[in-house]
Parts: structure tokens; sequence; C-alpha cells
């Protein structure tokens, strides 16, 4: 009877230790719901993320493998020298004995007229040679883009310069960032090792340059500068440009590269520029020519010998923690210069074959649901009611290519030769925009992706997105917290801080009364507070402010989301299948290092906080699950724009 008495005891102790020490979905919703999926550590060595999008993306990326196979083996109808161009770019890339007899090619030789400049003035000749032959950003970074103010047309950019291995000057005087900082100078180091320079030398060479880079960090605006698209837009005459670059003869410059053009320049970081202009001296001539050495190495690096190729390959390693072969890193480039075709080829045979039909009556109720939530706001005036429901009627869907551009014909002996050759038509393309207005790239088909595009308030949905859909439950709502969350994500960027920005035209103009905008800003603070709470990993916390529009955009889609289950008279169950959905949609592993990097570089919150952060805001959550200020998954203080 003791004995009885001591397990009754031992069972109490039990339960009550597990009441307070299980976790349930009401503390943490989002690894009750994955949990499944978490345990099971998928996460490759070689791989950096685990995720329902990088499972997506496999499959696209196999039939994109199955498309390019196709392709060589002659199995669709078209253009023969645009064939021809990806069969010999196919073979060129994978040639890798040839490529490493090849060694640096035809850069041989600017590099070594880089190396023999006498003085500053040849430096510059030879400078802008670079930029026009080999398109590498010397002294500026100049791009062709919508102008922002009427999107019919096209503009020249000085965007800031683009630094050996595609980094960016913030990165130089960023504290976070000196890792990244590290293991570029190491990249730096290892190309001048492969040149031929002695462990010293590179290594002296490699700390000046990054003193240079630091430096022009120093002058240049930072990172979080760049989060408010009014900061791109700064138009300025032809006259200010030549005047803050003085020691260039900026007419001659930009008639080279663009032609007689007499529309607007926008300057985008101009104390970069004015930084440049004054280093261009001869006391920093030594400097100079490994700066423009170790732009053009690095830039081309990925298409040298494996050597080079290996530089790069170790670099993304220790950025992001993934691990790609050389052949693969070479199949990348070809299959993105040739994503036009491959592209085509891939809305033809997956937007028709699957269910758009779907997404479209989806971004039509969500649509439906953002306008009731628009006419029953309580914080915005009338006026700017009346422009927000305009904006929200005239927003597009666009589902798979909106148009197709022919690739680009190369006919050279070696891979090298046709890389160059591509960019200089490539330029040529972007120049011809400058005078007809033609649109740009769009993002490419084969990528698992959903965006809202501002400049044609459209939202767009790429063909491989629609891998997304596969094996995913078929109960109405939990499609609806899964894939209507994306669309509806995008939908809300229209009216995000920088989307709004923008009128239902898709032009950079203001609709918005200055009390509504400040009211609007003030809110968006609220969100930005609210996130800084959540610690990711020891002593690492989520930037509030660097992902408040995304996290604008998550919780304005969520209210979408109960907006359309309110109107249903959805009942308890249909709420937790939304949810579940909801939280399925983000369900990830990532390795440790790449949450780092995601955390430094990455506008949106973790994924598991891209759930609970949301789902803890949002009241109908706590209604449906009974959550009490004793469970995790409690907030006081709720936050929500839309
Ligand atoms: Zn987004």
């Amino acid at each position: 009877m003791k004995k009885f008495r001591y397990l009754i005891l031992l069972l109490f102790i039990v339960i009550i230790f597990l009441y307070f020490y299980h976790k349930d979905l009401k503390d943490d919703f989002y690894d009750t719901i994955n949990h499944q999926f978490l345990s099971h550590n998928y996460l490759e060595d070689d791989k950096n993320s685990y995720s329902n999008f990088s499972l997506a993306q496999d499959k696209a990326d196999k039939e994109v493998d199955r498309i390019l196979d196709g392709i060589l083996k002659h199995q669709y109808d078209m253009d023969n020298d645009i064939r021809n161009s990806i069969e010999l770019v196919y073979h060129n890339a994978l040639d890798i004995d040839k490529r490493d007899g090849n060694g640096l090619g035809e850069l041989n030789l600017y590099l070594k007229d880089i190396l023999s400049v006498q003085n500053i003035d040849e430096f510059i000749h030879m400078g802008i040679k670079i930029e026009n032959d080999l398109k590498v950003p010397i002294f500026t970074n100049i791009t062709i883009h919508n102008d922002y103010k009427d999107n019919t047309k096209n503009i020249v950019y000085f965007y800031p310069m683009t630094l050996a291995f595609s980094s960016s000057s913030f990165i130089y005087v960023d504290e976070d960032y000196m890792a990244y900082k590290a293991y570029i100078k190491r990249g730096i180091i290892q190309l001048l090792k492969l040149y031929g320079y002695s462990k010293k030398e590179a290594s002296t060479i490699a700390n000046d340059l990054i003193g240079f880079y630091e430096e022009l960090g120093n002058h240049s605006y930072s990172n979080e500068y760049y989060d408010d698209i009014s900061h791109y837009y700064h138009i300025v005459s032809l006259d200010e440009v030549s005047s803050i670059y003085s020691n260039i003869d900026m007419n001659c410059y930009l008639m080279d590269k663009i032609g007689e053009y007499s529309g607007s320049y926008s300057l985008v970081d101009d104390g970069q520029m004015r930084f440049l202009n004054h280093y261009l001296t001869n006391d920093h001539l030594e400097n100079l020519k490994y700066y423009a050495f170790v732009q053009v190495l690095s830039q081309y690096a990925s298409v040298l010998d494996s050597n080079y190729m290996e530089v790069v390959l170790s670099l993304n390693h220790s950025l992001g923690g993934e691990r790609k072969s050389i052949d693969e890193l070479s199949l990348d480039m070809v299959l993105d210069m040739y994503s036009s075709t491959i592209g085509n080829i891939l809305n033809s045979t997956v937007v028709h074959k699957k269910n758009s039909k779907e997404i479209e009556d989806m971004f039509l109720r969500i649509k439906d649901a953002f306008g009731i939530m628009l006419q029953n706001n309580q914080w915005l005036q009338d006026n700017t009611k009346k422009e927000a429901l305009l904006k929200l009627k005239n927003m597009k869907l666009v589902i798979g290519m909106e148009e197709f551009r022919e690739d680009i014909v190369v006919s050279g002996d070696t891979y090298l030769s046709n890389i160059i050759s591509y960019q200089q038509e490539m330029w040529k393309r972007e120049v011809d925009r400058l005078y007809d207005g033609g649109k740009e790239n769009a993002v490419s088909e084969s990528v698992v992706n959903a965006y809202y595009q501002p400049l044609d308030n459209s939202v767009h949905i790429p063909s491989a997105f629609f891998y997304l859909e596969d094996d995913i439950k078929s109960d109405k709502y939990f499609r609806l917290g899964y894939l209507g969350m994306i669309i509806a994500h995008e939908v809300t960027h229209g009216f995000d801080a920088n989307g709004s920005l923008f009128d239902k035209n898709g032009n950079y103009s203001n609709w918005w009364t200055e009390e509504d905008r400040e009211q609007f800003l003030s809110l968006c603070d609220d969100v930005s507070r609210y996130y800084d709470q959540f610690e990711v990993i020891g002593g690492r916390y989520i930037n509030g402010k660097k992902t408040v529009n995304e996290n604008v955009a998550d919780l304005g889609a969520m209210r979408v989301l109960v907006t359309i289950l309110e109107s249903d008279k959805a009942n308890g169950n249909d709420y937790r299948e939304m949810f579940s959905g909801f939280a399925n949609l983000w369900a990830s592993e990532e390795s440790e290092q790449y949450q780092k990097l995601l955390l430094l570089v990455d506008h949106h919150s973790p994924n598991k906080y891209r759930v609970n952060a949301v789902l803890s805001s949002t009241d109908q959550f706590y209604s449906v699950y009974h959550i009490y200020p004793w469970n995790g998954m409690y907030q006081k203080d709720r936050v929500g724009i839309w």
C-alpha cells in the first residue's frame, strides 16, 4: 500500500514536470508544427540550408538540367545560333583541362599593362580601357535602370562601387562584417599568389588594398542608407557629375560608354565618387594599380582555370557554408547566360501544366480582403485611403515569363573569350534600353520565388514557384496559409515603407498626406521595436530596423488571410489549418554559420520568427488556441500596420 502511494506521488511529480516543461504549440508554434521536419536533420555537409523552398528549388533545378540536356540533344525547336552558342559555352565551361591550359588568356595582357603603368594619366587611360573592354568597374559603377518618376524611361545611375568578389564598401567599415572582410582579404591573397606573388608580397598588397577599401567605406553611405528608395533617386546634371569627377574627362568617358545621351543621371553615392576622384593622384599610383588588377582578377576568377575557381569556391564556402564543385559552378554560369531561353521552355512546360487558376483566384481574394482592411482602416484619412484603394485595384498578377528576350550569341574559341564578348554584348543591350525605354531583365524563371515590383505595381510569380505546391495538403485553408501567404506578403509590399512611395501606375510619387505618412512611419517603428526583442542565436538579435519592410509584409499578409477566413465564416479547424500551412511554409534548417550570415545580410527575419512573431501579434491565433500570459507565444504588445 505504501509502495502504491509513492507511485502516485511520483506520477504526480511527473505530471507537474510535464505541465511546466513540456513545450507545445502554445509555447513555440513553429517548432511544434514542424517537429517532424526539424527532427530529421536533413542538412548535408556541403549545404547551408534545407527548407521547403530548397526542396522546391532542387526540383526546379532538375527540370532545368533536363531542359539543358534536351537543348543539347536538339529536342526543342529553336533558333540555331542560340542552340550553337549554348552548346559551345556548355562544352567550353565544362572542359576544365582546356581552361587550365588557357590560363589567364587575354586577361594576361590587360593585367601586365596595368602593372606597367608609370603615372596617373596612364592609369586613367588604362582604367577606361578595362572598363570598356572587360566591363569591370574601376572609376564608376554605371547602371541603366528605370526612371523612378517615369517608368516608361530608363536613366543612368551611378551606383556604389562593386569591389573584389562582389563586396561592397560598407562591409569594410562595419564591425559586424569583420569575418567577412577577413575572408575577402584571404581571397585576394590567394589570387595574387596564383598570379606569382610571394606570400609576403601578396599579404602586403592585400593589406594596402583593404586599407583603401576601408577609406572608401568611410566616405560612402552606410548599408542602411540604401534601405530607403528615395536615396537611390538623386538626380544631378552632367555638369555636377563632371565637377565631382574633375580628374577624368567625363564627357569623353560617358560618350564611350553610353553615346550621345541627354537624359538624367542619378548619383547614388556622391561621397564615394568624390573620394575616388581625389584618390586619383601619382601618390596613390601603386595602390590604384593593384586595385584595378584585383578588380579584373576577382571578377573573372570563376571563369578562369580550376585554381582560380577554387579561390571563389572556398570563399563561398567560408561565407555561407555551401560547398559547390567546379562543374556545378561552371554549369551555373551557362544556365545564367542562357536563362531566357531555358526559362522560356520551363515556362511553357510548367505554367501550362500546373494549376495557375488557383493562384489567380487567391490573388483576387487577397486583393478583396486587403480592400476590406483598407476600408476599415482607422488611422488613414479619406484621401489617402482612396489613393491606397486605387493602387490596390490597379495591382496586377504576372504568372510566368512576361516577355521573352533572345539570349546572346557567341562564337569565340575559348570560354573566357566568350564570356568577355557576352559581357560586351550585354552592355550594348543595356545602352539600347537607355534610348528605347525597354524593360530590364526580370527575375529568372527558374528561381523558386515571388516578388512585388513597385515599378509596374505587379506581383510576379516565376514558373519555378509552382514546384512549391507539389506534395502540400489539399485542404483549402492549409493551402491559403501556405501559397496564399506568399501572395499576400507580396501584395502587402505594395504598402510597405518603400512600395508605398510608388503610385498606382508604378511611378515614384507621393499619394500620402503628411500626417498619414507620419503615422505610418511611427507604426513601422513599433514593428521594428517589436522584432528587436527576439534573440536568434547566442546574443544575436533580429535587426528590427533592417527587416521592417519584410516584417510589415508578413504581418499584413496574416491580417489578409484572417480577413478572408472571417468573411468565409470559417470554423476553428479552418483557422488551425491556415496557421499550420503558414508555419509549414517556413520550415527550414540552417547551419549556424549561415544563420549568422543571414542575420547580417538578409532583410527577412529568420523563418522561425517569421512564423512565431507574426502569430503572437494575431488576435485570432490567441482565441483559436487559447493562448494565455503563461504561454510562450503570448505577447502583451502586439503590432501590425494594415
Ligand atoms: Zn518580401
